[in-house]
């Protein structure tokens, strides 16, 4: 037998995701956000299931390629725009659609010769401080983009830093509807936590990307709860069961230690296949179905957990790191991560399987 560990991606939840973003979005279009090989989900495999999105983001230039080479028309929007005068035939031989958000970028837009127009998606730093223009010069700024022969239609963009917390969006939205919105132009604002809770940040192009993996964004709703189903499903089995004395100790630093005779299940899973190495005792695994907590530190290739409430459990008993049964973001949330980081760090040697 092969070693037992599976990720396997379930198609139909993520068009039911998607048919929630869509009532959610009303009429704005979607871009579907497909970084990182799809938040580890298999960029192509996602595109296919999410074919009736209104466009696709991400940042990785060789994957708009792939998407564009695999027929899909639709807009397709690099998140960081380019790096480098290199990429911009590239660009614009594939029609894609570039987030413009710093001077530098201007200054090489400046310098492309072409018959084709760009569509630019510019963005305005509201409060997140990572990428953006400032608000405040954006009258100039547009009407210097808009004056760029490269340059198409105009996306005027921001994105919000504390769309699932108790800030919120209202600070940012007032600096964007004050200083960087204006008549004639469409807006981007919403990521999923945004889509989700504030209506009114809608605008004419949301950008969801968690919710559509089935993971809430949101720390006072469960995915189940916002109609949301998991995707991915972590899935391996007990390979070795140990029995302990009371003293004994588990894996690595010995960082758990039995208080009592107990059984401990070893997991075909470790941080080699992208199980985070910050996981150890408590954070829940699902064993026969049944949650147990996690025993000692997370190794390359292994994890071990307490087997106390599953008496029946024995080699080959299936186990769940996360997905079915199990919301990710529950198992983020107890190793002190979030759910996109262990989703994205899926490791290429996990064994994938698909359902419709
Ligand atoms: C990743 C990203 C998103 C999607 O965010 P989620 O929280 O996954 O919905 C939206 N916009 C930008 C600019 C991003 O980088």
């Amino acid at each position: 037998m092969a070693r037992p560990i599976q990720a396997s991606f379930d198609l139909a939840a993520l068009k039911n995701n998607f048919a929630v973003a869509r009532r959610h979005a009303g009429t704005a279009a979607i871009m579907a956000v497909i970084k990182a090989n799809a938040y580890g989900h298999g960029l192509l495999r996602v595109a296919r299931a999410l074919a009736d999105a209104d466009g696709f983001a991400l940042l990785e230039l060789d994957d708009a390629v792939r998407l564009r080479d695999a027929g899909y028309r639709q807009r397709i929007l690099l998140l960081e725009g380019f790096f480098s005068a290199a990429e911009l035939p590239v660009i614009v031989h594939h029609e894609f659609t570039i987030m413009v958000h710093s001077r530098e970028q201007l200054q090489l837009l400046k310098t492309l010769r072409t018959d084709k127009k760009i569509d630019v998606f510019l963005k305005f730093n509201t409060g997140m401080n990572r990428l953006g223009f400032a608000p405040a010069d954006s009258a100039g700024l547009i009407e210097e983009v808009k004056a760029l022969s490269c340059v198409g239609k105009i996306v005027l963009t921001t994105h919000f830093s504390d769309a699932e917390g108790v800030s919120g969006i209202d600070w940012q939205m007032r600096e964007f509807e004050n200083r960087v919105a204006r008549p004639g132009y469409a807006r981007s604002l919403a990521n999923s936590a945004a889509l989700l809770r504030f209506p009114e940040a809608r605008g004419d192009w949301v950008r969801p990307g968690i919710m559509l993996y089935g993971a809430s964004p949101l720390e006072d709703a469960s995915a189940q709860k916002l109609g949301l189903t998991s995707v991915m499903t972590l899935k391996s089995a007990i390979i070795s069961i140990q029995q302990l004395k009371p003293g004994d100790t588990v894996g690595y630093g010995s960082l758990f230690s039995a208080d009592r005779n107990m059984r401990i299940g070893v997991v075909a899973c470790g941080y080699a296949d992208g199980y985070t190495r910050h996981a150890y005792n408590g954070v829940p695994v699902l064993v026969e179905g049944v949650r147990v907590p996690m025993a000692g530190r997370v190794s390359m290739d292994m994890l071990c957990v307490d087997l106390t409430n599953v008496p029946h459990a024995a080699v080959g008993s299936p186990v769940v790191l996360w997905g079915e049964g199990l919301p990710v973001e529950e198992v983020a949330a107890a190793a002190g991560t979030v759910s996109y980081e262990l989703l994205c760090a899926i490791a290429r040697r996990v064994p994938v399987a698909e359902s419709d």
